[in-house]
């Protein structure tokens, strides 16, 4: 090999070099998982809520209709699914990945031995690999006279206290209920079943003549909605080892 062929050689592997180099170094061609470029046009999500995985769960639905108005008669189960829905809107704005147990008039399961239970236990698995869980229903009581909403969450759990925490002054804040309540722990099967924070909400009570009515106004739903929604997000903002 002659001079020339020797420099030649030498320039050809040094341009191999840099071509080699410059390719390592497209963040194209970088991937965590398998080497595979990145897909066009999926911008990661923004917002105070990105990252954060929320499972919704509008309460009963299809044959159980759950409570009812106790003047209009309308079943909590649409009232439930219509917060849920605004909800769900409201969160995905803010960056959140939302899923939804029900999007329409449905049980999870409607028909066999231990329906309900199986239902709830879809509702729990809906949750599978959400960093937050809300059930969404209306309330009701022998009396008429109580009213307001209230968050619950169960015994023990400690994401889930704070969560039902500043869900509970959230509502509050913006509703401004007669009677404010405090957020309190209740023994419901799907928040026994989930270890992220889980919160059960009554968004007021459907056995309550005022309260009733203001359920019925979409304008009232949607307040709602927004309250819950900056709720989530004052919590998510919170240090990171509230969030179990
Ligand atoms: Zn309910």
């Amino acid at each position: 090999m002659g001079k020339t062929r020797k420099w030649k050689w030498g320039l050809f592997f040094a341009l191999c070099l840099l071509i080699t180099a410059a390719v390592l170094n497209n963040p194209v061609t970088k991937s965590p998982i398998d080497g595979a470029p990145e897909p066009a046009g999926t911008p990661a999500p923004q917002g105070p809520l990105a990252g954060c995985a929320v499972c919704l769960d509008p309460g009963h639905g299809g044959y159980d209709g759950g409570a009812y108005g106790r003047d209009s008669g309308t079943p909590e189960k649409e009232l439930n699914l219509d917060v849920a829905l605004r909800l769900a809107g409201l969160l995905r704005e803010r960056g959140a990945a939302v899923t939804l147990t029900r999007e329409t008039d449905t049980a999870l399961a409607d028909a066999g031995e231990n329906r309900k239970r199986r239902d709830l236990q879809a509702r729990v698995d809906a949750a599978a690999s959400a960093d937050l869980f809300l059930s969404i229903h209306m309330n009701e009581y022998r009396t008429r006279s109580q009213s307001g909403p209230q968050v619950f969450y169960r015994k023990g759990q400690e994401g889930s206290r704070l969560l039902a925490g500043v869900l509970q002054q959230s509502l509050n804040a913006a509703l401004s209920p007669a009677r404010p309540r405090s957020a309190q722990t209740g023994d419901y099967y799907v928040l026994r079943q989930l270890a992220i924070p889980a919160v059960l909400v009554e968004c007021g009570f459907l056995s309550n003549a005022a309260e009733e009515q203001k359920m019925l106004d979409p304008d009232y739903r949607q307040r709602l909605a927004q309250a819950i929604a900056d709720g989530v997000e004052e919590y998510w903002a919170l240090a990171p080892e509230h969030k179990q």
